[in-house]
Formats: C-alpha cells, structure tokens, sequence
C-alpha cells in the first residue's frame, strides 16, 4: 500500500510537471510567434523605405523610424524631447486636410492616403503622402505612413515645363509657316487691297463729277461717298487678317463659323487662284453647328490645304484645273471640310508619310506645312486626313467638334 501511495505521489507529481512542459511549450510557441509577428512589423518599420511613426494624445510624436526623421529633418533627440508634434509640422494650409482625415480616422479607425505638405526643420516645404490607423483601443493613439514626393513632384513639374515647351516650340513653328505663308501670297494679298483701293478712287472721282454738275446732284454724291465707304472696309478687312495671320498671339477658343473661316481663306486666296488658272467653287452647308477654336489657326489650316492644291495643279500641262472647298455636318455633331483637287494625286502607299515633318516632294518645300496643319487640328480635337478624289487629285478633309454650348 505504501509503495502505491508512493507511486501516486510520484504520477501527481509527473502530471503537473507534464501539465506545465504542456502549458510553457503553449507559451513558448506563443511567444515566438508573437516575436516572429514584431518581427515582421519591426521590418517594415527599420527597412526605412516608408517614413513610419506613432502618435500619441495631442498628435505627439511618440517613436519614428530613420525615413520620417530624414523627411522633416529632425534627429532622434528631438523624439526623446518630445519636441515633435503633427500641428506643428503642418502648414497652415493644410489644417483642413487634416482635421477632415482626422474626423475619417476617428469615425472609422484610417485615414486613407492623401497628399499635403511638411515643414522640414529647415523651413523648407516637402509634399508627402500620408495614410494612418488608430491602435484599436486607444483612440488617441495610431500609427502613421508618410511616403516622400518630393522626387515624384520634381518630374511632375518637369514634364509640365518640358509639354509647355513643345507647346510653345509648336506655337512659334506655325507662326512661321503663316508667316511664310502670308509671302508666298504677298501678290494675291496686293491685289485683293488694291482692287478697293482703286474703287475708293473711281468712286471719289465720281462724287467730284456729280459735285460740278449744275445744280450738283446731291444724291449721286451721298451714293458714291456709301460706294468709298464700303470699298474702304472691305481694304481694312483684309489689311486686319493679314495683320491676325502675321502677329504672334496665345491660341483662343471663340465660337466661329466654319463657313466664314473657309470663306476669308477663299478671298484671300482668289488672285492666285486666277493667276495659275484655277476655278474654284464652294459648297457650304447652310447649317452647321458652331465650332469653339481659334479663327487664325483654321484659317491657317484652309490656307495651307488651298495653296498645297494650287502647287499640285500648277504643274499639269492639261485638265482642267478644279477646286472645291466644301464644309458638311457628321454624324457626331461635329463639322467636316473638304478641299478637293484635280491634280496629279497622292500615292496611296504615302498617305500617312504627308503628315510627317519634313516631307516634302517640292524643290523649294520645307515640309511642315501639313504636320503643322495636323497638330492645329489635333488640339482642336479633330482629325485632318487625305485621300484619292475622283475621278482625279487629293482630297485632305478635316473634322472640328461643335462647340458645346451650339444651338443648331
Ligand atoms: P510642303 O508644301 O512644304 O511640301 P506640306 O507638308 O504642306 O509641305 O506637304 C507635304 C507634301 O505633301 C508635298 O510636298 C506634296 O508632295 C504632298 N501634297 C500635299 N498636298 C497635296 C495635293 N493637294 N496634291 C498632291 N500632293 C500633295
């Protein structure tokens, strides 16, 4: 009996022995993965890829790693002092942001990631990324990311400097294909100002001759001084294109009519027409929605497709010599003109070459004209492409959105 009381001793002892290897194992295992878990946290944290730091009541900074510190320029020590605070490295401009990310974090325990601006210690402003989450218990406690962008603005601000630049390089290279352009009309545009001129002179003779008759006769007078006044706003109408063709101005975007565009481009243009022998026709749609762009730049667009046929035809030694200058409302509500030539054509394998800068098959050709002409285009949203005519020549045709607020 005594040896088993012994025995039943010794079992009760093996089993809180075996009930605490069972317990601290448990323990063990749980610690480890406890640590295993910090572990992994404390990576994320010492990695210092992303700035990471904790917050206490008041927004103090509590703990930080490298990165944050690096980002606002401040040293362990200041940790240490407690010298850190959220409101403090704010901007005032940013409060807004903040409070209304604090009211997110309050509400839902995070803050999804937004972007604002730190002071650095230096004084300097650094624009960050920040997101942050309460600890579960203590509302007044979290932890928060904050990615630097400052690199990322830097390239931002670098391809908006360098787009700008392309715009700019863009502006000044069609101003001077108008510039060259205007030129190349400086004959037709001479004529088209010297034919009012000469008829502001006819006119004034005559109100001279109706003034010597006796009794003069007033009337005639009144009739031909109306004639002089027409003939000398039609001169000062073409002085002021060639004036907005030539001057270097910001593209605009005012409501235009297509049709008076084409036609402006057509008065402009009619002596060189006469002169190399060419009839030209228009057929303009009687409605057409209004379009939002800038006047000189379509204007420019018609000119060069206008003296790009007027090249082409020139050169035949037979055929008749045809344009047609056509604008048509499509499908999308948009508006679509048309030059349409009889000359030699394009070969269908270079269609799209045309629009490449510096192609050109002229002796004295630069090649930009229809690039030029496509980005205008382009940056009023539409299209500019070429094509056979039949039954002979080219046909370039261009689209240009109505504008929004169109009635028709
Ligand atoms: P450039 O007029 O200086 O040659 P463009 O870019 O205006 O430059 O035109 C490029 C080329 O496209 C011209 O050299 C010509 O070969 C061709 N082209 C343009 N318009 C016509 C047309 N209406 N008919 C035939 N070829 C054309």
């Amino acid at each position: 009996m005594a040896l088993m009381g012994a025995l039943h001793r010794q079992l009760g002892w093996l089993v809180v022995l075996l009930a605490v290897i069972t317990i601290s194992t448990g323990f063990v295992k749980l610690l480890s993965e406890l640590q295993e878990r910090e572990g992994r946290a404390r990576r994320l944290v010492d990695s210092n890829i992303i700035g990471v730091f904790i917050w206490g009541p008041g927004g103090r900074i509590i703990d930080a790693n490298e990165a944050f510190l690096s980002i606002v320029g401040y040293g362990r020590d200041d940790l240490v002092s407690s010298r850190l605070r959220w409101k403090e490295l704010t901007p005032a401009e940013w409060g807004d942001a903040d409070d209304r990310h604090a009211a997110a974090l309050k509400a839902i325990g995070t803050a999804q990631p937004y972007e604002k601006e730190l002071f650095h210690k230096n004084g300097n402003r650094v624009p960050v990324l920040v997101g942050a989450a309460n600890f579960e218990k203590r509302g007044d406690e979290g932890v928060a990311f904050v990615i630097d962008l400052t690199d990322r603005k830097r390239a931002e601000a670098a391809v908006r400097e360098s787009e700008l630049r392309y715009r700019e390089a863009q502006m000044e290279l069609a101003h001077a294909n108008r510039i060259a352009t205007t030129g190349h009309l400086s004959a037709s545009i001479a004529h088209e100002i010297s034919q009012p001129i000469a008829a502001v002179i006819a006119s004034s003779k005559a109100a001279s001759r109706w003034l010597d008759r006796q009794p003069p006769n007033l009337e005639e007078v009144r009739q031909s001084l109306g004639d002089i006044e027409k003939s000398g706003t039609r001169a000062g109408k073409v002085i002021d294109r060639i004036r907005a063709l030539v001057k270097k101005a910001p593209p605009q975007k005012d409501r235009l009519e297509v049709n008076e565009v084409v036609l402006e481009v057509v008065g402009l243009t009619r002596n060189e027409m006469a002169k190399n022998c060419i009839l030209v026709r228009t057929q303009l749609a009687e409605i057409l929605p209004a379009i939002r762009g800038d006047r000189v730049q379509l204007q420019q667009v018609v000119l060069n497709l206008v003296i790009n046929a007027v090249d082409a035809m020139s050169g035949m030694s037979e055929g008749v010599r045809e344009l047609l200058i056509s604008t048509a409302k499509t499908d999308l509500e948009g508006v679509l003109v048309a030059v349409r030539d009889s000359g030699p054509g394009l070969a269908p394998e270079g269609l799209e070459r045309l629009f490449e800068a510096f192609y050109t098959t002229k002796p004295g050709g630069l090649g930009m004209g229809l690039s030029i002409c496509r980005s205008i285009i382009e940056a009023h949203q539409g299209r500019l492409w070429a094509s056979a005519n039949v039954p002979r020549g080219a046909v370039f045709q261009f689209t240009v959105p109505a504008s929004p607020d169109t009635g028709s």
